[in-house]
């Protein structure tokens, strides 16, 4: 049974373990809430105002209007949108946090950050249009700091975000400007999509969806500034071996599991965690501290510092289950509440950081990047008290973990490809495209979903396209579930990957000095990362001289769970790419909308969403569509 639940095998040690232990997982309550409410799975249920909650029959027995009059195309849409709206609201939040902290650097009122990667800020500088000529770090960073934070401020319409206007191929912003799609201002386009689907405002649901991409290219702002400026502070990841899975957790260490999105805790966690090892080994343990991630901020360290993954979304508590997590730190976003109760049946400190993101049970540090090593001391202070109170008899570490090749960023991927050709890096990847070597590229994102088997459809999607010579990139959870699994190895490359592709990424390992292929599925970081992936693909299409929406280039969330991937779906979609889903969004309960995301979409953008939730027949859906787009460009 278990296996259904999950392909995980630290999930088969664990849950039987949970069981026993009278603990309720993810799993059990997935269980328990069947039958789901299937008006609700179609989107046609409203509860934006108080005559409500409203639902349209969708077999047309019963009401097709709300109580106001809104129908299921207007309903759907707007319950859509606003998802886009909370995907987006986390997004930028997370990037505003990062750009406070870096304008914080540059007035020199947070001793515990420091610009890491200056290189990477004038980098930054530049694509930003700030002339930096005969200034210092802390006034580039300032600069840049404001530049950024206009993108939050701006009034100015017609004016599209700094970033957004830096990032994309000049074709793709002319044909987002047609649409008035383009965002001005992360907030007022958030704020917008709150105001139009109040009660009695926009009905159209045309109008939504146009105003739903226009906050999914928010949301894409607020990604790419958020890691390029994390880069910036924490460092540009390179490729790092590492490892994957909950047998990362040690039992004779202080195990801390680090969780959630922002890196501006986790850094200093793991700063400080250095320096207090020899604590950690008074108190008993003979390892010291050990550092875990969990969901993206576990992506997050990892891609930059190789700091292991003990766990994506899913697995969260069963990482708990263990019994050897002294401290489960968590900041914002894909933290499950039930977390604070299974750390009380063992002796786990979870740890939660944010004023905004406060969890019942738990114990609350107040993180200030201001007191960041302060309160850094005090969290590891606090896993030694909890390591201290840990029953050795109910430690259960699954025996499980996989080596993981991560940290390929946009540089290290140009870089990787510099040492083939120094002069054109891009050349190489675009030439085996060309012939056919490579067909095309894929970019694995999103979540775990109890909808689906966990890590299942990555998996298995994965293997196919690899056999049939597609390139792929990985982030977020999804990038979790292939190093869990084993395919973020060479070994994983000669096994799995078609001849041609085995070839160029056996020739572009050997040349960057990895003797041997590149892993089979490329690390691209957290979900926030995915746009380092559209860097990748601007650069490919500025070189050929053509769009996004050209390139054989697909996108897919197998697992997707959370608004935030509605958000990056949808900017996807607007960004040219045809992008798919593995589990079924909530719209189809509007004939009108499902036709606009999947057809019309085409149309107007070039990118659309493919449904498939057979993980074999979606691999075959996007072989099909990276063919018609090489047919497209006469390759
Ligand atoms: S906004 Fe309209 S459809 Fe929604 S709950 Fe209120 S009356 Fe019902
Ligand atoms: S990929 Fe999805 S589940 Fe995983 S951390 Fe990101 S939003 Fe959360």
């Amino acid at each position: 049974m278990t296996m259904k639940l999950s392909t995980d095998p630290s999930a088969a040690t664990l849950l039987p373990i949970a069981k026993k232990e009278g603990i309720s997982t993810v799993w059990d309550r997935h269980r328990a809430m069947q039958p789901q409410c299937g008006f609700g799975q179609l989107g046609v249920c409203c509860r934006i105002c108080w005559k409500g909650p409203c639902r349209i029959d969708p077999f047309g027995d019963g009401p097709q209007r709300g109580i106001c009059g809104a129908d299921a195309d207007t309903i759907v849409a707007r319950n859509v949108i606003r998802m886009i709206a909370a995907g987006a609201a986390g997004h930028s939040e997370h990037g505003r946090h990062v750009a406070l902290a870096l304008q914080g650097v540059a007035e020199g009122r947070l001793p515990a950050y420091q610009i890491r990667d200056e290189v990477k800020l004038r980098a930054v500088a530049a694509k930003l249009d700030i002339c930096t000529e005969g200034q210092d770090i802390p006034a580039i960073a300032a600069a840049v700091a404001k530049a950024t934070l206009e993108d939050f401020q701006n009034q100015d319409h017609d004016a599209p975000c700094n970033w957004i206007e830096a990032t994309l191929t000049k074709k793709r912003l002319e044909r987002l400007q047609a649409l008035h799609v383009l965002p001005h201002n992360i907030d007022a386009v958030i704020t917008q999509i709150m105001g139009r689907t109040l009660v009695g405002c926009d009905a159209d649901p045309v109008n939504l969806i146009l105003g739903g991409i226009k906050g999914a290219l928010a949301d894409f702002d607020g990604m790419c500034l958020a890691i390029e400026l994390s880069d910036a502070l924490f460092g540009t990841p390179s490729p790092v071996i590492t490892a994957a899975n909950l047998g990362v957790i040690k039992p004779d260490a202080v195990n801390i599991a680090v969780h959630g999105h922002n890196p501006l805790l986790s850094e200093v966690v793991c700063e400080v965690a250095g320096q207090m090892d020899e604590e950690a080994r008074k108190a008993g343990a003979k390892d010291g501290i050990n550092i875990v991630g969990i969901c993206c901020t576990g992506n997050e360290v990892m891609v930059r510092h190789g700091i292991p993954l003990a766990a994506n979304y899913l697995s969260q508590e069963l990482a708990l289950v263990t019994g050897a997590v002294d401290a489960m730190v968590v900041d914002v976003q894909c933290i499950m509440p039930s977390v604070s109760e299974i750390g009380a049946c063992f002796h786990t400190a979870v740890i939660t950081t944010m004023a905004e993101n406060k969890i019942p049970g738990a114990t609350h540090v107040d993180f200030k990047e201001e007191t960041a090593l302060e309160n850094a001391r005090r969290i590891v202070a606090t896993a030694i008290e909890a390591y201290k109170r840990r029953d050795p008899r109910r430690v259960n570490i699954p025996d499980f973990k996989q080596t993981a090749i991560v940290g390929f960023g946009v540089e290290s991927v140009v870089g990787a490809l510099a040492t083939l050709n120094a002069e054109d890096p891009l050349q190489p990847l675009i030439e085996n495209i060309a012939n056919g070597n490579i067909r095309g590229i894929a970019l694995f994102a999103g979540c775990n979903s109890t909808q689906v088997a966990q890590d299942s459809s990555f998996v298995t999607m994965a293997k196919k396209l690899a056999a049939n010579n597609v390139l792929m990139l990985a982030t977020g959870c999804g990038a979790g579930s292939f190093a869990k699994h084993g395919l973020m190895t060479q070994e994983a490359t000669l096994e799995y990957a078609g001849d041609s592709l085995k070839a160029v990424m056996t020739a572009i390992g050997t040349s960057a000095g990895l003797n041997g292929p590149l892993p089979l599925v490329l690390h691209m970081g957290s979900c926030v990362d995915n746009s380092r992936a559209v860097q990748v693909a601007v650069a490919v299409a500025d070189k050929l001289g053509v769009d996004l929406d050209q390139l054989p280039l697909v996108a897919s969330a197998p697992e997707a769970m959370s608004e935030k991937a509605v958000a990056i779906g949808t900017w996807s979609v607007a960004l040219g790419i045809p992008t798919h889903l593995g589990t079924m969004p909530q719209v189809t309960g509007s004939a009108k909308v499902t036709e606009l995301l999947t057809q019309t979409a085409k149309d107007l953008l070039g990118g659309y969403f493919l449904v498939e939730l057979d993980p074999n027949l979606a691999a075959d859906k996007l072989l099909e569509v990276i063919e018609e787009r090489r047919k497209g460009l006469g390759i």
